[in-house]
Order: structure tokens, then sequence, then C-alpha cells
């Protein structure tokens, strides 16, 4: 029997008089949020401590869950959301009342938008005195705030509603479209008594949280018969085909169907990026003179050019399919002209179902003009990857990293930052599904330090996580966390002095530009600092030798990768979302 057990509280309503004498177990609001997290599978909690929740993490600790504290609660909630995404279990995220509560918020709100599954769990003050304004400690009606920015939200007073309200998160998370749920625990329901037996039976164990949905044969046949229809049909892989986990079942509609395909950032190496009907490397030519697309878990948003204009080629050339469990989804930018609704698998399986065994394969023609494409950009890009001198530029510190993936598939790399994320994305190719993670969606810098612990944790792979200078701020004090945990993970920071590039100056002369870092910083010895393996290189060769090491020895590691100030551009390759002035103040 637990402390808290031996409490006997006569005044909880679920104790009735005639059994009142008898000694009765207790249970409380912490012991069944953590009993009703473990019963649905879920073993580990990203989070950080402090007021109401600190004992929720010992205790869930000591109930044998895994509790990795972070530093900033950003950190914790992105790591929740890459693990929701790297698992299609939602991750976990636990943080104290307003402020820490608003540092998560923006990790719920990316996992939104990226159809992650995760649940923020806050502690909240006293809803009396927030709900009249009287000025509690951390006063903040946190559940309104958080409604407009994840898929549900939910708030528990009662502690025999725990059980409900963690099956109902549960559910939220990971059913249909994916996405983020809040949970707001005030602080008085931790320690709110009931009966043991009572409180065991409240909770739920979630059956089939994420049910199968299957399209209907009408929209399979619609869909066929557009494929069958088309002479340079193109299939567009999103995350969404990542995070469904039907590996095998892309690498059979691609094969069966011969259709070449592209992959989006996250959904690199779902095939290997060198498999013959990549048309990765000719996304351009592929995008622009296909004329039947095939979307399987991809949005047609900003990333796409929202399905129009110079990159779909002439107006009304191009006829769309589209795969997603959202029906609200189809026609969202353009036409669709074959929606297919239903889960990434389901729908997958029944078109090789209706494609049978006499699929005829996509037209050679067709099928050689991106391969040329392909190769001619690939040679194109070849000796730029290959200049081993100092100070080393983007292209050839890449060109390094590249062989390191190549050597090492089942690593897991993190990417963000301008120019050192644009270029990454394409130059390193994969070749696992679910290898690559990345800004995703919305661009979001400072994922990284928080992505990188959940990808260690969650799979145990060594990580290598490639970060622009700029980029590694938002997360770098995690490199701590990192140490702490000994986490298998090397950090390659591209440090070229600054946001684009390191090279502006300040026209008044007064100040540093506003782009623009302490030059020649050694980001290496933050790792140090904290027990941590710190290397700073200046060649691709030496940063080759370095993430080797890093690798091989499991050690957290930071490379300081000198970078030259001038070689990025502005913005990366989004420079035309950066609105610049043309007017010209006369001084
Ligand atoms: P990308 O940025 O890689 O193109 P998006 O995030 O834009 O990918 O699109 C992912 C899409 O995948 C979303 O529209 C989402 O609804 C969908 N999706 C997520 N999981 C599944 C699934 N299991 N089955 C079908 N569609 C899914
Ligand atoms: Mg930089």
């Amino acid at each position: 029997m637990s402390a808290v057990a031996k409490l006997i509280d006569t005044s909880t309503a679920d104790v009735s008089t005639a059994e009142a004498d008898a000694p009765m177990e207790l249970t409380d609001g912490f012991h069944l949020v953590i009993d009703a997290l473990k019963l649905n599978g879920i073993k580990t909690i990203y989070g950080v401590p402090g007021i109401p929740i600190t004992d929720l993490g010992r205790m869930a600790q000591a109930e044998g869950m895994r509790v990795i504290s972070f530093r900033h609660e950003q950190h914790a909630g992105n790591a929740a959301a890459i693990a929701g995404f790297l698992t299609k279990a939602p991750g976990i995220c636990l943080t104290v009342s307003a402020p820490g509560f608003l540092n998560g918020l923006t990790a719920l709100a990316n996992a939104t938008t990226n159809c992650f599954p995760m649940i923020l769990i806050s502690g909240s003050s006293e809803r009396e005195i927030v709900d009249l304004q009287q000025g509690d400690y951390e006063e903040m009606d946190q559940l309104a705030i958080a409604k407009p920015l994840c898929k549900a939200a939910f708030r528990v007073l009662h502690a025999a509603d725990i059980g409900i309200a963690v099956a109902r998160a549960i559910r939220a998370a990971v059913s249909g479209r994916p996405g983020g749920v809040y949970l707001d625990l005030p602080a008085k329901l931790f320690s709110q008594v009931m009966d043991a037996e009572a409180g065991a039976a409240s909770l739920v164990k979630v059956i089939d949280a994420a049910p199968a949905q299957i399209p209907a044969p009408s929209a399979i046949a619609r869909a066929l018969e557009e494929l069958k229809n088309a002479k340079r049909p193109l299939i567009v892989l999103g995350k969404g085909a990542a995070y469904a986990q039907a590996d095998e079942l892309v690498r059979e509609l691609v094969e069966t169907s011969g259709i070449p395909y592209v992959p989006m950032s996250m959904a690199k190496g779902l095939l290997p990026d060198t498999h013959p009907l990549s048309a990765g490397a000719a996304r351009s030519t592929a995008l622009k003179d296909s004329d039947v697309v095939l979307l399987v878990g991809a949005r047609l948003n900003w990333l796409l050019s929202h399905g129009k204009g110079k990159t779909w080629g002439a107006p009304g050339s191009k006829r769309f399919i589209q795969i997603d469990i959202e029906p609200r989804e189809m026609d969202s930018n353009v036409e669709i002209v074959a929606p297919v609704v239903g889960d990434i698998g389901s729908c997958l399986a029944a078109l090789l179902e209706g494609m049978g065994q006499g699929w005829k394969t996509a037209p050679a023609d067709w099928i050689e003009t991106l391969r040329s494409k392909r190769e001619a950009n690939v040679a194109k890009m070849a000796p730029k990857l290959m200049k081993n001198t100092a100070p080393m530029d983007f292209h050839s510190a890449l060109g390094a990293l590249r062989t390191v993936i190549k050597e090492r598939p089942d690593a897991i790399l993190v990417n963000e930052g301008a120019n050192t994320l644009d270029l990454a994305r394409g130059i390193i190719d994969m070749y696992q599904p679910r290898k690559r993670l990345d800004v995703g969606t919305w661009g979001i810098m400072g994922i990284g330090m928080g992505f990188a612990v959940a990808a260690a944790v969650e799979t145990g792979k060594p990580v290598l996580c490639v970060e622009g200078d700029s980029a590694f701020g938002f997360s770098g004090m995690e490199v701590e966390t990192i140490c702490r945990y000994n986490l298998p993970v090397c950090i390659v920071v591209f440090n070229n002095n600054g946001i684009y590039r390191g090279t502006d100056t300040d026209p008044t002369g007064r100040d540093p530009a506003t782009t623009v870092f302490v030059p020649e910083a050694r980001y290496d010895r933050m790792m140090e600092a904290f027990g941590g393996v710190g290397a700073h290189v200046t060649t691709p060769d030496e940063l080759k030798r370095a993430v080797d090491a890093a690798m091989d020895s499991g050690k957290p590691t930071l490379i300081n990768a000198a970078i030259d100030p001038a070689a990025g551009s502005e913005s990366g390759n989004i420079g035309s979302l950066n609105p610049q002035s043309v007017v010209k103040k006369k001084k």
C-alpha cells in the first residue's frame, strides 16, 4: 500500500457510509493519471517539472515510466510530437501552468499542423480563482487558449473522470487525421482521493484507437481509371505516407504501377532515394510535365505551390488524385478529380487489388525523360559535393554528411536551418522510412534538439542532427539534456557566423547587423561544458572523420563545422517568401 493509499477520506463521494469503517485502499489523481497512461501502453513522458506536476513526474518515474526532463517546454513538446510521428502513439508532454503551458503550446500547434499525434498535459491553477480573475499563482484560462491551436482540448475536475479524459485524449490524437490534444489538469485534481477499486474501474483501455478507414470501392475505381488514362503519371509521397507505416504497400504501389514518384521531405527514404523510379532529383520536371498526379498523404499547401502556378505547368494540364484520411482536405487548393478518403494502408491495398496482375506500367518515354533529367542534375551537383577545401561551403560539407548517411542508413537525420535545410534535403539521400525529421509544414526553427532526443529515446538508433547555427540556437541548451541522458546524438552546427550569411553589417556602424552572430563562435565548447565531446572542423574530411567517431562511440557530440560566412543565400530556397523593400530612403 502506498502512503496515499493509507489515507482514508470519508468525505469522498465514492465512499459509501455502509463501508466507511472497513479499511479501504485509496488512490488519488496522481496515481490515476499515471495508471491511465500506462494502461494505454504509454511508456514515456517528455516534460519540465514544476508546480503542480513535480510529483507527477517523480511518481511516473517510480512507476517505471521513462520521464525525460528538458530545460524548456517547447523542446519537450517537440520531442513528444516527433515521438508521435515515429510510433503512431501519442507523445506526451508534461508542463507546469501558465508560462510552462505557453512554452509547450508552440509545439502543440506545430504538431497539429503537421498531423503528429501528441498530448500536452499541463497543470493549471485553481479554477475558482482563475475564473473570477482574482490573481492566482500562474493564473491563466489555459483550456480556452489551447482550443484553437489543437484538435481537441479537455479539462478534468474530478479524479473519477481521469480515465475517460485520457481515453478521449488518446482517441482524439491518433484517430482520423492525427494531431495535438490538450489536457488541462488543475492542481487540486492531483490530490483528490477516491476508493482505489472504483478508481481502477474508472480507467479505460482504448480499443482500436485509430480504426482503419476503408475507402469506397467507387473511389478506388475512379482513381484507377484516371491512372489508366495517364500518359505522364506521377506519385507524390508525403509525410502522411511515412506516418502510416504502410511501407511495403508504398513500395508495391510504385513498383507494380511503374509510376515515378517524388518524395516530400519527410517521406524521403520510404523507398531509397536511389530507387530507379525516384524522380526526387528531377522534381521540377516531374511536377511541371506530369499529367495525372497521385498524392499519397501529401497536402497541396505552400510546399507544393498549392497545386498551381509555374511549378505545375500550363493551367488545366493536371488531374489530381488524392489519398488522405481527412475528407475536407479534398479540393482545398485545386479540384481533386479522384478523391480517395481512407487510411493510406487500406487505400493502397485497395488500389493494388484493383490493379491486379496485368497492370500496364507507366509509359517508357516518360520514365526515360525523368531518368535522364535526374542523371543530369546529379552529375551537375557531383563536383560541388567533392571539394575538400577550407573554408567549407554548404555543398562540400553536406557532401561529407551524405556519405555518412549512405554508410549508416539506419541513423536518423534531424535537419533544420535555412540553407542548411534546403540544401541537405536535396543532397543527403535517405534509404529507410522515417529517418528524416525536419521543420515540416510550418518550416519551424527550434525543433532540433527536441526531435533528436525523442528520436534517440524512441528508436535507440544513432541520431545525426544537421543544424544551421541560428536554428541550433533555439534549442541549444538541450545539449545538457542530451548529455544527462547520455544519448547517441551527434550535432553538426553549420557555423557561417549568422542567419543566411555572416557577412552583413549595420549601415550606421553602431551595432552588429541584425542577422549576424559572434564570429567564429565555438559551439563545440557548449557540449564540452556538460561532459560531451566537442570538435571543431574546417574541411569535409575532418567533418566526416569527426562524425564517424561520434557515431561509432555513441557519445553525445557537437561538431562546430566552419562554413564560409559568404556562402549562404537569403532565406535559402524560399527567398521569394521574404518581402524586400525596394524603396530607398533619402539620408
Ligand atoms: P507533406 O508535407 O510531406 O506533403 P503533409 O503533412 O502536407 O505532408 O500531408 C500529410 C497528409 O497525410 C495530411 O493531409 C494527413 O491528413 C494525411 N494523413 C496522415 N496520416 C494518414 C493516414 N494514416 N492515412 C491517410 N492519410 C493520412
Ligand atoms: Mg547560419
